[in-house]
């Protein structure tokens, strides 16, 4: 992998279909973060498809190079972009996005794989 794309987090594909989010049977689910405000945001690899707004999945952009992101959601920065050190997994249980977690860990040393 080339650059950190965020914390991959295991997520409940069920609740995500449920409110919205564009599936395509592969994704990958990361948490990346503002690197101005360190506002979450939930980020499915596969499809370049940032989630902004986590009542309403309907709400995305597009992650990719040469397209300007939008202003964050939070900090409302239109000069922001995604920090190098993501969220951790107790960050992210804890904040916007911890109900598309498909379980709640409170171990540590989760292993990296
Ligand atoms: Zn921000």
């Amino acid at each position: 992998m080339s650059k950190p794309v965020g914390t991959e987090i295991d997520v409940d594909l069920d609740k995500l279909a449920e409110r919205g989010a564009n599936l395509c049977g592969e994704d990958h689910f990361f948490v990346r973060s503002c690197s101005l405000c360190q506002g979450q945001y939930l980020y499915n690899r596969e499809v370049n498809d940032v989630y902004f707004d986590p009542d309403d999945l309907g709400r995305h952009f597009f992650d990719i190079e040469g397209l300007p992101l939008p202003p964050c959601r939070y900090c409302g920065n239109i000069n922001w972009s995604f920090s190098s050190q993501p969220p951790d997994l107790l960050a992210i249980q804890a904040g916007v996005w911890g109900w598309v977690l498909k379980r709640h860990s409170f171990t540590f040393g989760a292993d990296e794989d």
